[in-house]
């Protein structure tokens, strides 16, 4: 038997499930579901993705037995429906949609009403009894297939639609006549002749074929690749092609089209929210060119504008029973598509829908106390990356705002910046380092880069279901939508409030996405509240995850936050930034440029007691959690002065002449510091500066514990090991000052001594480096660069080239290398545990907060993993994850 490439749904039964949504794509398979449980759906068919594999890889042919499979399918829609296509008098139209394995909202083309011709126009009036809907219906057809398949610049056909509306004297579409439509067919028709010498194909199997050519097409589109990197889908998934019957939202007032999600897609409430349009076709909601009716009162308690529940009350209420079927069949929000004929109620989508972090979370501990899910379940639909958004501030109620606009609370969060028109603007100025808000009319596919470049996004027109917001959503972006109080004007790059103030480009504007605000200037904003729906989910995570996780931080005030945060600790405290303070700077230079070894001790002198200082703040703060400080690790000439004035004012505190200096400067120079002289390699030449480091860390614990009964186990780590005698030597000098500062206190106390693992010989010498280290900490940054031999600090110019054209899949600093990297790391595990079983493993590189490192590092058997306290949630989740997904 030939290989099933086609799958049919109509009448109750379907060919394909739901967890088919690689063969059938997301939509089809959801359409296949819905038409199984017994929802009411239009009959039609899907053409797998695997065809759309076979297009590419056979020079976009298909595979020889798919059109006798479309023929047949085709037949059994004309069967249900009683209809024909291409039939003059009772004709069957249909839609064509794209649907991939995940949705990618607006990024394949669509065309409706595909199956109308001069001929089967005739058989629409005659089944609508409507001519001015039929002639409708043609026009949209045409402009659409001419868009989509024949490839005409859109604005050619808008053009002369905003003219005949001009010469008519009307404002609105739904303002023009079946002549005024029927004149348009005709001159749209012509256009396309004259623009492309191609007359425009009546033959309804033609255009069949052309559209099915088209979606499959666009799955390489620009955008589509684009929308594909960004969110890491790959390219040989493909998309299926929905060939579905048509079913009219615009046949009149007993008609309308709408979308909802089965809970509030913003704030996770458990109430039916959505938006419909009367007298509407397909994409008129999320196009944003008309203003949306809700479809309930639930929120919009005395809005102007009807809800469906108020117009169609027994299609309101059918859709409700469809909203609960949806839930407790899939046990989880939905995104749906629905359309009304005459009436009548019809579903042409539902998806998972796709929703801010704090309604995910809210979600995932509703339906546990709904008893939909269990824990696991609902700490598996919380994305680690997705706190991310949740973790970042909202603004500071108490701050004084001028609010100078509103719009619609899009996408939760609070965001200042400099306003910018366009999105390639946008992606510039980010790369420039600038904080921006990219303001548009309404977004549209191609601006999905600018609106990833920009801090927030804000736009005139669209509803909460616009393309903006959706995108915005996805992205964990901060969007304020649909604000009508403003007008943006593209050419002056400038828009205007209400009021009459003009915001040019480049002011500063911020936007609350929570409240829908737009105000003038920069707002301050608040830290996140992490009780709540977030408290309770967090729990569960930590009931499941068994890898701990720590923080990276080097003052008091960072190791609170990542306390609050839920850190299990410090993983890394570098020592190095404690120097930069404005106080210190001058004593640590003059300890650099010092010749001699009294010198450089009086001003390590000068510098203990600050030390000291830091480290009883941090220890006070982690009470009871372990602590890892990091001795001295970067090149010296990082604390050097540059500038002229700081030349001499060092010359002036040193006493030594402004030459010797500059002198002293050049002879430090280095071709290339990360592999030059730093790390333990200043702790072997300076042992002085490693001495006082660790007297002020033991200084410091001990009187914490002398005089206020703390328990504190110091971590000292050594970085930038490459041999174990490095560490021997390093390590027999801090147990001598180690030794020194307790039996000074005269108090007991332990302490351990580890290193860094993040040089490549350290990793392969880790049976011998764990002779000496008590514990291992991966520096997976300065593994990186030195695996790859790519440096951290110049790899900006080429490695997003390298990740854009798919050398590299991700940025290895980003992401770890889990085949390279990773197998160093993996090596030294055990081998490090070969030689002490009790050695204590951890990480402590960027990659520490990335969640497919985390969960690479928990199945690698890591203790822990440290990161910044901003990511310490989003890395208990991702540890969580890491030991469900394995169950
Ligand atoms: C590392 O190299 O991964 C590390 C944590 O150290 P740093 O980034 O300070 O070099
Ligand atoms: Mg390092």
């Amino acid at each position: 038997m030939a290989q099933k490439y086609v799958y049919f749904f109509g009448n109750g039964q379907a060919d394909g499930r739901a967890e088919m949504k690689s063969l059938l794509g997301g939509k089809g398979a959801n359409l296949a579901e819905m038409t199984s449980i017994g929802l009411p759906v239009p009959p039609g068919f899907t053409i797998s993705t695997e065809v759309c594999t076979e297009f590419y890889k056979n020079d976009r042919n298909y595979p020889p037995s798919l059109a006798a499979e479309v023929a047949a399918n085709l037949q059994g829609v004309e069967e249900l429906m009683g209809k024909k296509f291409g039939d003059p008098s009772n004709p069957l139209l249909v839609s064509i949609r794209s649907g991939a394995r995940a949705s990618m909202p607006g990024m394949m083309d669509t065309v409706l009403n595909l199956g109308m011709n001069d001929n089967t126009l005739q058989g629409i009036i005659a089944q609508s009894g409507d001519e001015r809907f039929a002639y409708d219906a043609y026009r949209r057809f045409v402009q659409m297939y001419a868009d989509v398949v024949m490839g005409l610049e859109k604005d050619i056909l808008d053009h002369l639609l905003e003219q005949k509306k001009e010469e008519c004297g009307v404002h609105l579409d739904t303002d023009l006549t079946a002549a005024d439509w029927k004149d348009l067919v005709a001159k749209f028709k012509e256009t396309i002749h004259s623009e492309l010498g191609q007359t425009f194909p009546e033959d309804p199997q033609e255009q069949l074929w052309g559209a099915i050519g088209a979606v499959f097409g666009s799955w390489m589109n620009q955008r589509a690749i684009t929308y594909r990197k960004l969110n890491n889908i790959p390219a040989d998934w493909g998309t299926a092609v929905n060939v579905q019957s048509m079913v009219f939202g615009n046949m009149g007032a007993t008609c309308a089209t709408g979308v909802a999600f089965t809970r509030d897609p913003s704030t996770g409430e458990n109430y039916f929210y959505g938006e419909f349009l009367v007298n509407a076709q397909g994409e008129d909601v999320v196009a944003g060119i008309r203003t949306p009716q809700p479809i309930n009162r639930v929120k919009d308690k005395d809005g102007a504008l009807p809800s469906l529940e108020e117009v169609m009350p027994e299609c309101y209420n059918q859709l409700v029973q469809v909203r609960n079927t949806l839930e407790n069949h899939y046990k989880e929000m939905q995104d749906i598509e629905f359309t009304i004929e005459n009436n009548v109620l019809y579903m042409l989508q539902t998806r998972t829908g796709k929703r801010t972090a704090p309604a995910a979370i809210k979600i995932a501990v509703d339906m546990v106390a709904e008893g939909l899910i269990n824990k696991k379940t609902a700490v598996l639909r919380v994305a680690p990356s997705q706190l991310d958004q949740l973790l970042h501030p909202s603004l500071d109620p108490k701050a004084k705002k001028e609010i100078i606009a509103k719009g619609l609370p899009a996408s939760p969060g609070a965001v200042s910046g400099e306003v910018i028109f366009s999105a390639d603007e946008a992606e510039i100025e980010a790369k420039r380092g600038r904080k921006v808000i990219l303001v548009r009319i309404e977004t549209s596919p191609e601006d999905i880069h600018g609106m990833h470049a920009a801090q927030g996004i804000l736009t005139a027109r669209g509803g909460m279901t616009s393309h903006a917001a959706v995108v915005a959503r996805g992205m964990g972006k901060c969007c304020v939508a649909g604000c009508g109080e403003i007008k943006v004007d593209y050419t002056t790059k400038s828009f205007t409030t209400h009021t009459g103030l003009v915001i040019k480009k480049g002011d500063m504007i911020t936007l609350d996405g929570t409240l829908g605000q737009v105000m003038l200037g920069v707002v301050p904003t608040v830290s996140a509240e992490l009780t709540g729906d977030f408290g309770t989910l967090m729990g569960w995570v930590d009931s499941f995850r068994t890898m701990k996780v720590r923080a990276n931080a080097d003052t008091p005030h960072d190791a609170k936050v990542a306390r609050q945060f839920g850190a299990e600790g410090i993983g890394l405290c570098r020592t190095e930034h404690m120097f930069f303070d404005a106080e210190r700077i001058a004593a640590v230079r003059e300890m650099i440029i010092s010749d001699e070894l009294e010198e450089r001790e009086r001003a390590l002198a000068k510098i203990l007691p600050m030390q000291k200082g830091d480290f009883l703040g941090i220890f006070r703060e982690m009470e009871g959690l372990p602590v890892t400080i990091r001795l001295l690790d970067p090149p010296l000439h990082e604390f050097l002065p540059q500038e002229t004035k700081d030349i001499e004012e060092l010359s002036k505190v040193m006493k030594v002449p402004v030459k010797n200096i500059q002198h002293k400067l050049d002879t430090l120079h280095e071709f290339n510091p990360m592999l030059g002289h730093r790390g333990c390699r200043l702790g072997i030449t300076f042992p002085e500066i490693y001495d006082m480091q660790v007297k002020a860390i033991m200084e410091a614990a001990c009187e914490l514990v002398k005089n206020e009964g703390f328990s504190i186990i110091p971590e000292i780590m050594i970085p930038l090991i490459a041999t174990v005698k490095e560490l021997q030597v390093l390590k027999q000098n801090a147990i001598k000052i180690c030794e020194e500062t307790i039996a000074h206190y005269g108090v007991k106390m332990e302490y351990l001594i580890g290193t860094m693992i993040e040089l490549p010989r350290a990793a392969l010498t880790a049976d011998e480096i764990a002779t000496e280290a008590e514990f291992f900490s991966f520096g997976t940054n300065d593994l990186t660069q030195t695996t790859f031999g790519l440096s951290r600090d110049d790899a900006g110019s080429f490695l997003p080239f390298y990740v854009d054209n798919g050398i590299l899949q991700e940025d290895p600093f980003v992401s770890l290398d889990q085949n390279g990297v990773g197998k160093l790391v993996a090596m030294a595990c055990e081998k490090g545990r070969a030689t002490r079983p009790s050695i204590k493993l951890g990480i402590c590189g960027e990659h520490g907060g990335d969640p497919a490192s985390v969960i690479f590092f928990h199945n690698t058997g890591l203790d822990y993993v440290s990161c910044s306290p901003f990511r310490v949630p989003i890395a208990r989740l991702a540890a969580a994850h890491a030991v469900l997904e394995n169950e």
